[in-house]
């Protein structure tokens, strides 16, 4: 059976698309089919990974609007053995407003995937950094859901809206959902601020919390410029390691 792992946190910038993008390599690099799905209407995920963003003919906002359009329409190859893409654009900003009053709008993403869950071992969801459809949308359709919190002083500000929205989607729409996993990012090991943050990580959410941490590392954040993972871009890097890493953990849990 395939995963489906949504990538969330309201929260911005706490690494949700650094992290769907290099797990999303590393599990292709894993020998696993994959395909990574850009739900955030920045795109940064389609950019990250060499996607020219602008010149898209079809996204997956025309999947979200669009009740007859499938998935498979819209993914794309990245050039990248193993790994496809559902890329997005500005565009997807308007699937938002143009979902709120159609019957069915937390599922106007799932029905579309019916078609493909069987080519692919993980399917895994980049979201956007609210708690609206769109994220809706991603926590109806996964099985898990990672959550990246940065090793950071106001990390766990929001998490308890992030929780309880994860525990009414299981309870009304989604009875499947769990939560894989709590992913600590930006971790350095230099502060003790890093550390002390981690430590209430750990102490909040126990076993829920990855063995893998993902280290601040400079060329995590220089990757994206040159639209290629981190595997590609710095082999030996501290990120391209931590990725690695974060992959077999997720994969020991098949
Ligand atoms: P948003 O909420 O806007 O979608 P996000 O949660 O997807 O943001 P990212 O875009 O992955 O977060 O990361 C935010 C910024 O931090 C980016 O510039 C990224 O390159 C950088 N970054 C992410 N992880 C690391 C890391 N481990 N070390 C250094 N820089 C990082
Ligand atoms: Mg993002």
């Amino acid at each position: 059976m395939n995963r489906i792992i949504a990538i969330a946190n309201q929260k911005g910038g706490c690494g949700k698309t650094t992290t769907a993008v290099n797990l999303a390599t590393a599990l292709a690099n894993l020998n696993r089919k994959v395909l990574l799905i850009d739900l955030d209407p920045q795109g940064n995920a389609s950019i990250h990974i060499g996607i020219k963003i602008y010149d898209l003919e079809r996204s997956i906002y025309d999947v979200l609007v669009d009740p007859e359009r499938m998935i498979k329409s819209v993914i794309m190859p990245t050039g990248i053995n193993g790994l496809d893409i559902a890329p997005a654009n500005i565009e997807l900003s308007g699937a938002e407003i143009e979902l709120v009053n159609v019957i069915g709008r937390e599922s106007a993403f799932k029905d579309s995937l019916d078609d493909i869950d069987k080519e692919y071992d993980y399917i895994l969801i980049d979201c956007p950094p609210s708690l609206g459809l769109l994220t809706l949308n991603a926590l109806n359709t996964a099985h898990e859901v990672i959550i990246p919190v940065q090793t950071e002083y106001f990390a766990l500000e929001g998490m308890r809206k992030l929780l309880k929205t994860i525990d009414v989607v299981t309870k009304r729409l989604n009875h499947n959902l769990i939560i894989a996993g709590i992913l600590p990012t930006m971790y350095d090991a230099r502060t003790k601020l890093s550390e002390e943050i981690l430590k209430r990580i750990k102490e909040h959410f126990k076993d829920k919390v990855y063995k893998t941490r993902i280290r601040k590392n400079i060329r995590l954040a220089e990757a994206p410029s040159f639209g290629v993972s981190i595997e590609k871009y710095a082999p030996h890097s501290f990120g391209a390691q931590d990725y690695h890493k974060l992959a077999e953990e997720v994969i020991s849990y098949e």
